[in-house]
């Protein structure tokens, strides 16, 4: 049985599926050379089209033409660049819908969290045009006066490399291109063939916005295409988003050619919930945030919750009830509070995870661990899963999921929910909830963790820095530090 839908953001979605699997030069690239992608609609498993993917050769092409625009961009005075920038956010949020319907179909993010992405998106433009006219130097002191003067001047890589994972396209681009370009360089995008349709689409608003054509090329493919943009001699930086197995290979390409790199990777964050924190509030947020949210398909969500003993038999019996009452289903129906995994090969990694957890004996499966049948069953829909009592040493509670699986561990005092936090590789994101101002500050200062969230959950604002710690990456994006990676430094000695 497969599931039928009408609704007119999925007709117009549809209606906006891209030309071609490329864009270059401001234009759909119509001679790609790579694979035929088909693209299945994770929701219903109903194929979406056939699409030739551009190939390892294609991107000379991509390339160059990037550098061509990237010397016509830094040729335009800062405020004309801001200005673009900024025309190019109000482009992003008049299409949020078209964007985050594309997003929808593509990988299955119910589209009112999509819809949410996109218009966070557009601001990160926003806020990075207002940068493009504020990139200053220094006056070191160096000479005595009279004598001369050192400054610095701080300058764009050229054409930088960006390459973007599946489970939220579009805030993920903008996380590295409107940094990227307001400081002055082009940018090469590689999205995931998983879901290529919603970047080729902000593609073409970067042409609608009055910004040089093929400043921004979009080439979606598969690990070899982003191995060979890592690789091109003339790619100046790559910024990377995705797993730390593709880290690791991006790391060493780009070792061996002395360019930088930020690496925004995997996370297995902790979320504390101690007995004075506002229960009711935390238990529904964890519930629905470490299986629920895109599915459990975010690389900051807390999938490891630590309750203090004292209430954990209550916030268990919360969190399991809290599940079994969110709907599954289309992604583009509003009253949906979780969607599908991103496609069927997903589904059973994720489902052969919680297999092997519960031979292990890791933790006690009390929700979910199996699929929906009915309209459901021809999409990859797995319900969301609740282990309890999961040991902090497993595998469960070690590895990244990207699933809708939550790991609940019990501890007794603040010391060992620390201990258990920071008692993993990654370093991404880290959850407080209490009552009490000082606890809460001395655990966020405890957490080995990038981003640190209190009573709250973590948010992407455009004017603060986020990135991991440890396995979780290098460098950060947001705010001016986010900048900073994508400038360089040139000193200029001067005597008179
Ligand atoms: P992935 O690592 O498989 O792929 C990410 C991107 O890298 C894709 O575009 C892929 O084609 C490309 N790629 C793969 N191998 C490559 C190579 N050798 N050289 C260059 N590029 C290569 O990850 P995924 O399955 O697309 O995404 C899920 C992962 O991304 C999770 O681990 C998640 O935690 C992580 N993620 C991290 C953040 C963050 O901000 N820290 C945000 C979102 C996702």
């Amino acid at each position: 049985m497969t599931m039928q839908r009408s609704t007119p953001t999925a007709e117009s979605a549809r209606a906006a599926l891209p030309a071609a699997a490329a864009w270059i030069d401001g234009d759909w690239y119509l001679d790609t050379t790579g694979e035929v992608h088909t693209h299945i609609d994770p929701a219903t498993g109903v194929e979406l089209g056939t699409w030739t993917l551009p190939s390892v050769s294609d991107l000379d092409r991509a390339v160059s033409s990037t550098a061509r625009a990237q010397r016509a961009w830094i040729e335009l005075s800062p405020r004309t660049r801001r200005d673009l920038l900024f025309a190019l956010g109000q482009q992003v949020d008049q299409h949020a819908d078209t964007l985050a319907s594309l997003v929808t179909l593509e990988m299955g993010m119910p589209y009112r969290a999509s819809r949410a992405a996109a218009r966070a998106a557009a601001d990160w433009f926003k806020h990075y045009a207002g940068y493009a006219d504020k990139i200053e130097g220094t006056v070191p002191s160096v000479l005595r006066d009279g004598e001369g003067l050192d400054y610095t001047r701080c300058a764009p890589y050229g054409v930088v490399g960006a390459i973007i994972p599946w489970n939220g396209p579009v805030i993920a681009l903008a996380l590295k291109v409107a940094p990227a370009l307001a400081a002055g360089n082009g940018v090469v995008l590689k999205p995931s063939e998983l879901a290529p349709f919603s970047s080729l689409y902000f593609a073409s608003l970067v042409g609608r916005a009055g910004l040089p054509a093929g400043l921004v090329n979009v080439i979606p493919g598969g690990p070899e295409v982003g191995a060979a943009l890592c690789n091109h001699l003339d790619i100046a930086l790559v910024s990377f988003t995705g797993g730390g197995a593709a880290g690791q290979k991006v790391s060493e390409a780009a070792a061996r050619r002395h360019i930088p790199t930020v690496l925004e990777l995997g996370g297995k964050s902790a979320s504390i919930m101690f007995a004075d924190a506002d229960i009711a509030t935390a238990a529904r947020m964890a519930a629905v945030l470490g299986t629920a949210q895109n599915s459990g398909q975010g690389c900051f969500l807390p999938t490891r919750l630590l309750v203090e003993r004292s209430v954990y038999p209550g916030v268990v019996e919360s969190i399991i009830a809290t599940v079994e009452n969110l709907r599954l289903g289309d992604p583009f129906d509003p009253a949906v509070a979780m969607g599908p995994v991103v496609n069927q090969a997903a589904r059973e990694r994720i489902l052969s995870l919680i297999v092997a957890a519960r031979e292990r004996g890791d933790g006690r499966l009390v929700a979910g661990g199996n699929c929906p049948g009915g309209e459901l069953s021809s999409g990859s829909y797995i319900h969301p899963t609740v282990f309890v009592d999961v040991h902090p040493d497993s595998p469960l509670a070690q590895n990244e999921v990207f699933g809708p699986v939550l790991s609940v561990i019990p501890f007794d005092t603040e010391e060992e929910a620390i201990s258990i936090a920071n008692n993993t590789r990654f370093g991404l994101a880290g959850y407080v909830w209490t009552r009490d101002l000082g606890r809460a500050h001395r655990v966020a200062a405890a957490l080995e963790a990038g981003y640190v969230s209190v009573n709250s959950m973590a948010a992407l604002p455009p004017e603060a820095p986020f990135g991991g710690w440890k396995d979780s990456g290098r460098g950060v994006e947001g705010g001016r530090e986010g900048l900073g990676e994508f400038l360089r430094t040139k000193n200029v000695h001067v005597m008179w």
